[in-house]
């Protein structure tokens, strides 16, 4: 399975191309003005396809998280372990993401900033980072 790149097409460009440029870039609905991740190209509130793009604040709250010691697929297990968390954004969505950090510096509702990565090899996907300079830990 290939992640990233390949699945850049049409109404996900925007998605991807953010994340090479390190920023989140989320759907918004003109009709009932929610966010979503991933994008659809749809709204899963309200079914509207009168969506636009907005770029989050880059910052989040630690819901859970989880240390992956078995990969799921050969181009993962050469970074196993590594920690996989579902993260809240103040713009109301909630994803999971990888966490590049080790579990022993991870506290549940933590402050995170997002740091896309190359995961695996060359592809950009969403992980965050402790986020210790914000004063909101
Ligand atoms: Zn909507």
């Amino acid at each position: 399975m290939s992640y990233g790149a390949e699945l850049a097409t049409g109404f996900s460009r925007p998605y991807w191309d953010g994340l090479a440029e390190g920023v989140i870039r989320l759907e918004r609905c003109m009709d009932c003005g929610r966010c979503q991740d991933f994008p659809q190209g749809r709204c899963r509130h309200c079914l509207s396809t009168r969506l636009d793009w907005i770029e989050a604040a880059g910052t989040a709250t630690l819901h859970t998280f989880s240390t992956v010691f078995r990969a799921p697929s050969p181009e993962f297990a050469k970074d196993a372990p590594y920690v996989v968390g579902m993260v809240r954004l103040p713009e109301g969505v909630q994803l999971m993401a990888r966490i590049l950090a080790d579990e022993s510096e991870l506290r549940l509702d933590m402050p995170l900033r997002a740091k896309p990565v190359k995961w695996p090899g060359e592809h950009w996907i969403l992980g965050f980072v402790p986020d210790t300079e914000s004063g909101r830990a």
